[in-house]
């Protein structure tokens, strides 16, 4: 089937009138950041902040019009308002959540107010100061060792600027829209996952804006059919942006992981990471020093590249639990990046028994 184009799109919109204009929303210049991936359908609706609650109609409808279109297999619309942009950093985030749902009866404004998972139990976000110190592969890892343990995980790839669950998952197939207009989450090695990569193109992702990310990847929690699980898994992209702001005070979070390799620079990024959540009163669980050290696969000597421990002594003199450490070597590598994660192709392995060490330690804190 011939690829659907973004004139097509923006001819179906046009059918969506929003009723207090009398125009349709094309032509009220409504419509920004179009992505189109393979059959999957991404766009902003420019809204004015205070009308934000009464527009959910005509975001359905804009959905609808578009996923009529033949050659569409899912459809994300997210409301986005310039003004929602940057949510202060001392904005109260109320009272610590006591699950999903937040706290009842807060008096906080709408875009603070947490989201109503259903079916959800907790949620567990994986984050990092920078990119490239391996959250993505613990997060991976983590989410099988729960797995692994008889609990029911969906893991979602919120990593707009790398999103690499799929892959290291194995996950080749794309995400279909389900009768009732859910996205139904893809399934490998007993877990279910959803990634925002599946949305949007990798190179255009990170131009979104913040509202426009936090917006698409609330509806990849909310809109896809996770069914029941004792956890959702959050792969968060690297930083602490406006994204993972808006996220944790959106999401009923149950606590965050940060990870980090034992070097000094790393470390003050990941000090930062602890600083935002202690600022949104999101509990962090713990700390895991990645590529702790190299263990040679020829000779079996340890090597401390990075200066081993580094994580251990910061968690130590911040308060925080160390939640234990991996070692760099290239089995953890190439089992990621081909599909197969150390914790299913290895499960008796030293590392596996590693990351299954340390989920219980997190399932402990849950
Ligand atoms: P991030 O999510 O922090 O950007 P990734 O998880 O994508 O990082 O990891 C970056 C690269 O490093 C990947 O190729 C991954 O396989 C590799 N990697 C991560 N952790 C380890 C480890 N402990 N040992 C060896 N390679 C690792």
């Amino acid at each position: 089937m011939a690829e659907i184009t973004a004139e097509q799109v923006l001819e179906a919109l046009k059918s969506v009138k929003d009723t207090d204009k009398d125009q349709n929303i094309v032509e009220l210049g409504m419509i920004s950041g179009l992505q189109l991936k393979d059959g999957h359908v991404a766009f902003g609706i420019e809204v004015d902040p205070e009308r934000g609650s009464m527009l959910e109609p005509l975001r359905k409808e804009a959905e609808k019009s578009v996923h009529d279109l033949p050659g569409v297999l899912t459809v994300t619309a997210v409301l986005t308002a310039e003004r929602e942009a940057a949510p202060e950093p001392a904005a109260p985030a109320g009272p610590p959540p006591g699950g999903p749902g937040g706290a009842p009866g807060s008096q906080q404004p709408a875009a603070f107010q947490k989201m109503d998972l259903l079916g959800i139990d907790s949620v567990v976000a994986i984050a990092s100061g920078k990119g490239g110190v391996g959250k993505s592969t613990t997060a991976v890892n983590l989410a099988l060792a729960m797995a692994a343990d008889g609990k029911r995980v969906g893991l979602l790839d919120a990593d707009v600027y790398g999103p690499s669950i799929p892959r290291m998952l194995g996950i080749t197939d794309q995400p279909e829209q389900t009768a009732s207009g859910m996205i139904a989450p893809l399934e490998n090695h007993g877990i279910k996952c959803m990634s925002i990569g599946f949305l949007i193109e990798e190179e255009t992702a990170m131009i979104w804006r913040g509202p426009m990310a936090t917006g698409a990847l609330e509806q990849l929690i909310k809109d896809v059919a996770w069914g029941e699980l004792d956890c959702l898994v959050i792969d968060l992209p690297p930083g602490t942006g406006d994204i993972h702001l808006t996220l944790a005070q959106r999401v009923p979070l149950s606590g965050a992981i940060i990870v980090s390799t034992p070097q000094d620079i790393a470390l003050a990024d990941a000090r930062k990471g602890l600083n935002m959540f202690a600022k949104v009163d999101i509990p962090v669980f713990g700390l895991i020093e990645n590529m702790s050290y190299f263990s040679c696969p020829h000779c079996g000597e340890r090597t401390d590249i990075f200066s081993h421990g580094g994580a251990r002594k910061e968690a130590e003199k911040l308060g925080m639990d160390f939640l234990g450490e991996i070692p760099l070597d290239i089995v953890i590598r190439e089992t990621s990046d081909s599909g197969q994660p150390i914790v299913v192709s290895d499960p008796k392995s030293e590392h596996s028994k590693s990351y299954r060490d340390i989920a219980e330690k997190v399932w402990a804190k849950i």
